[in-house]
Parts: structure tokens; sequence; C-alpha cells
């Protein structure tokens, strides 16, 4: 029985892993490998990297700090979170498994245009192509940007960036726009122009990322797809977790669910989507489940 498996080797969970094995914990880190932080062609906005470092590197400092640790990072996928009276059983592809308490970082994913792989991922390094305004925006600083998406989100994700450039054009990812008069009014109000789709014909011409909209072909610096995330917070619901109408983790200011000994930390729960954010959760979360069992067993040498 290990005193806590970890779902998810992301900043959140990989934070927590090092934390745990520095408590003198038994625990197991268990991971699928699809890590948003590994889309990151290179975070500037992530404090003590003054020049940027890239999203795989970041895991694979972390990931080597908590093995020196002797926190290993287990290639597996986890299909199922049961709580059985104080203790949770863990199933993964690779067998079961018993824990004192699960921490869930499993993160979310990402809805993308109908953009196929071969531009999608080039687009990405090139920073053609991005997802996260709070993380970025800086470097489309007077650039020529779009983005795609409609109603509150599209509307909300393009004023912010309006906050970096003159020239942001919002575009429907279909046929029409659905922005009620407030959104409208405020798109106009930023001189945001408004286009609509559907978006398809999409390719890296020259130094910009081409697509076809009803207005005919446009070209972009970087383009912005706004259209939400699958949040991937479906073992904890199964577990009796509870959950906002996005399927955002609720959880109190311990990270912890509405499920004894299920803790949540990072993109899974509602917050700031961001690694810093991850991290500051996954230590409150590894620093609660160590004083938890510590009131069930005193932890001692
Ligand atoms: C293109 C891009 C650029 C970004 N740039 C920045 C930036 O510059 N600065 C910044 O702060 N943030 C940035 N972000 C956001 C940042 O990547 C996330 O906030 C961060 O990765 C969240 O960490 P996490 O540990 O919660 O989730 P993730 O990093 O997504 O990790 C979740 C892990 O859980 C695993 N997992 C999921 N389900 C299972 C399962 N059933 N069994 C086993 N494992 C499972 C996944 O494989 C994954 O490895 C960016 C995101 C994107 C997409």
């Amino acid at each position: 029985m290990d005193d806590c498996i970890i779902v998810g080797a992301g900043p959140a969970g990989l934070t927590a892993a090092i934390y745990l094995a520095r408590f003198h914990l038994s625990i197991r880190l268990f991971d699928s490998g699809s890590s948003r932080a590994a889309m990151i062609p290179c975070t500037r906005n992530h404090a003590g990297y003054p020049e940027g470092i890239r999203g795989t590197d970041l895991l694979a400092l972390m990931g080597k700090q908590a093995a020196k640790y002797g926190a290993h990072r287990e290639q597996t996928k986890v299909t199922a979170i049961v709580p059985e009276g104080d203790t949770f059983r863990i199933t993964t592809d690779s067998g079961a498994f018993e824990a004192r308490t699960v921490l869930l970082a499993t993160g979310v994913v990402n809805h993308r245009p109908h953009i196929l792989p071969d531009v999608h991922d080039p687009a990405l390094e090139r920073g053609l192509i991005r997802y996260c305004p709070i993380c970025d925006g800086y470097e489309v600083t007077d650039k020529r940007v779009a983005v795609i998406g409609t109603g509150d989100h599209g509307t909300r994700e393009a004023l912010f960036l309006r906050g970096y450039t003159r020239d942001v054009t919002l575009i429907s990812p279909e046929a029409e726009h659905l922005l009620n008069d407030a959104c409208a009014g405020k798109l106009d109000e930023a001189g945001i122009v408004r286009v609509q789709g559907p978006c398809g014909g999409w390719a890296i011409e020259g130094e910009q990322l081409a697509l076809d909209t009803a207005r005919g072909r446009m070209w972009f610096d970087s383009v912005y797809p706004a259209l939400g995330s699958r949040i991937r917070s479906h073992l904890a619901i199964a577990a009796g977790a509870r959950a906002n109408d996005e399927g955002c983790l609720e959880v109190d200011d311990h990270q912890r669910t509405s499920v004894p000994g299920l803790f949540a930390a990072g993109d899974v729960v509602k917050g700031l989507d961001q690694i810093s954010h991850a991290m500051g959760e996954a230590g409150v979360a590894a620093t609660t489940i160590r004083n938890l069992l510590s009131e069930r067993q005193p932890i001692r040498r």
C-alpha cells in the first residue's frame, strides 16, 4: 500500500512528487504522456528562466529532481480510482494498486480547430498557433493576430489580446458568429474586426499562417484558438468528487476534493491554467497529504 498515488506527471504532478518524496513518503507517479507543458516551444513567463525554457526541458528537469529523491514516473494510464473505506484502489493499464491518498493532476486538453497535424505542429513550434494569451501575449505585441472563437469566450480572448496589439480579428470557427449585443458592442468599441468562418485551408505561407474564411484567404502572424478545453476530471468525478459545470474539480484551499483523501491540483482544478499555479497548488496538496497521513499514523524516523 502506497502513501500516495499521483495521477499525471505534468508540472503539478511532478512538483507533488518532489515534495512527497522529500517527506519520506512512499509514492507512485503514473503518467500517460500528454502533458500540455510538453507542447510549449519556449515559456518566457515562467519565473527563474530569463532566457525562457522549452516545456519538455522543464519537465525533464523536474523529473530528474523527483527521481533524485526516489520518485520515478511510470508510463501507464490510470483507468479507475475507487474509494474503499480510508484507502483507494487504482486501476491502470499495467495493473491494480492501493494507496492511502490520491492526487489527481491530469490537466486539460485544448480543443483544436480542424488543422492537420502536419500544419498544426510546425505552426505551434513557430508561434504561428498559440493557445495561451496570458503566457505568450507579450510575444505578439504589435503583430497581426486572429482569435478563432465566438460568444463570450472568443470575445474575452480577443479583448485580452487587444492589450498587446491593435490588429486583432475574431473569426468564428463555423459559418455564423454567435455574439450577443453586449459582446458585439465591446468588440466594436475595441476596434476588433469580426469575420465569419468556416475556417479551412490552413497552411504556413511565408512567415504567416493562412486560412480561408467567408471573407476569403487571410494571413496572420499568430492565431489563437479559443475553443475551450476537455477537462480530464472524469476519474475523480466517477469516484464521487464534485466538479463545476465545465468539469473542473472543486477543491478547498488545501486542494481537497469532496472525497476524503482525494486531492487535485493544476489545470484539472478551476483556476489560472499556468505552470506556476499548478506548482503552487501541488505544493499545498502535498503538504496537506503529508499532514493527513501523519494524523492517521505519526510520521517518525
Ligand atoms: C501551447 C501552450 C503553451 C503554454 N505556455 C505556457 C507558458 O508559457 N507558461 C505557463 O505558465 N503555462 C503555459 N501553458 C499552460 C501549461 O502548459 C499548463 O498550465 C500546465 O502544463 C498544467 O500542468 P498540469 O500538471 O496541471 O497538467 P499537464 O501539464 O497537462 O499534465 C497532466 C498530465 O496528466 C497525465 N494524465 C492525464 N490523464 C491521465 C490518466 N488517466 N492516467 C495517467 N496520466 C494521465 C497526462 O498525460 C499529462 O502528462 C501553455 C499551454 C500550452 C498548450
